[in-house]
């Protein structure tokens, strides 16, 4: 047996999600299908909610997945590995995701101040919006070391970023490295000057192949980018599909140790110039959550960008204070 496997043994891969509406159902049916985790608790103001929708996982066919699934309370979290936070309300079309602010914050402190009694320091992750201000608040109140407690941030963002730019070139998804970095809303920025394929700088790529590539182009899709999570909750009044699959990744690294790098967020210590302020950077994740944030070698353009969007989030988490 090797070490990998060893682990795999000797760890409890069981998770919390708080928050089981649409997006704490639909991880808990992925992380199900995947057989990410072998027990999830399902944790709902609402408990008849969470007992039907942890009924509806779990009777599915046991070779579909494994896991033991069932609603529960915050003492079920004093053995978990990961717990994951999604309680609070979703947007209705034409609002911001801080427009969930004055809701959603006195939602995730309540579920934090619960949570403490049972607690032993698993990483949390804060799917709820406005994510980046909801993870700061969780991690101050939490009080854990820097990276216990991070947000999805622009990781969703990131996805669709990637898939834009695979459909664009025509080319599969797998090729591509690119990351959106900043706030998870308004004020995000993609990474244009580190998107490559296969390792190719996108620019050259498309000389090579003869395919436009200009700022206008670039200006299109990220205004598409932008606007996929609106288009979504403007057709069918919710998303939570695709954020899904992005805590399904999450999920797979804290709980089955695979070491990996996507843009979450987590409060900045002074990269780029930024402290104080939760926001999405490209960070190094592993079993505690987020390990290290990388600090890649960005254009000024960019640079100058992430910090306008932290200070627009600093101000609007101090309005709340
Ligand atoms: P939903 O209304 O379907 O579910 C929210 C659930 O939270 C409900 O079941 C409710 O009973 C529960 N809840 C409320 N207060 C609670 C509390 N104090 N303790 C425990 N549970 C509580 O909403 P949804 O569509 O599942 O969305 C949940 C959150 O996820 C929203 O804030 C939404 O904006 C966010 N979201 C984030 C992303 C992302 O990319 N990070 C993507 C989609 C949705």
């Amino acid at each position: 047996m090797n070490l990998q496997n060893n682990y795999l043994q000797n760890i409890k891969r069981k998770v919390a999600i708080v928050g089981a509406g649409f997006v704490g159902a639909s991880i808990a049916y992925a992380l199900s299908v995947r057989n990410i985790s072998r027990e999830i608790v399902l944790i709902d103001t609402n408990y008849e909610k969470s007992i039907g929708e942890a009924m509806d996982i779990q009777h599915g066919i046991p070779y579909m997945g494994n896991n033991r699934v069932y609603a529960g309370g915050y003492s079920d979290c004093s053995d978990c590995r990961l717990i994951i936070i999604c309680a609070g309300r979703g947007r209705k079309s034409g609002e911001t995701r801080l427009d969930l602010a004055e809701s959603n914050i006195g939602i995730v402190s309540n579920v934090i101040e619960n949570l403490k009694r049972y607690y032993s320091g698993c990483p949390v992750i804060i799917v709820s919006n406005p994510n980046d201000i909801l993870t700061l608040v969780a991690d101050k109140e939490l009080g854990m070391p820097n990276g216990v407690v991070f947000g999805t941030g622009c990781l969703l963002d990131s996805s669709r970023f990637v898939s834009c730019i695979a459909e664009y070139l025509s080319i599969d998804i797998d090729v591509l490295q690119g990351f959106v970095i900043g706030e998870h809303g308004d004020n995000q920025i993609p990474v244009w000057s580190r998107l490559s394929v296969a390792g190719e700088p996108i620019d050259e790529y498309c000389k090579n192949m003869g395919i436009a590539w200009n700022e206008d182009i670039q200006d299109g899709i990220s205004k598409k980018v932008l606007k996929m999570g609106a288009e979504i909750i403007s057709r069918k009044e919710k998303t939570h599909y695709g954020i899904a699959t992005c805590v399904c990744y999450l999920a797979d690294v804290v709980l089955n140790k695979r070491q990996s790098i996507a843009s979450v967020s987590s409060p900045l210590q002074g990269e780029y110039g930024i402290s104080g302020v939760s926001i999405s950077v490209p960070s190094v994740l592993g079993v505690n959550g987020v390990e290290k944030h990388l600090v890649e070698n960005l254009t000024h353009t960019e640079i100058k960008r992430l910090q306008d969007s932290a200070n627009k989030l600093r101000i609007f988490f101090n309005s709340f204070n």
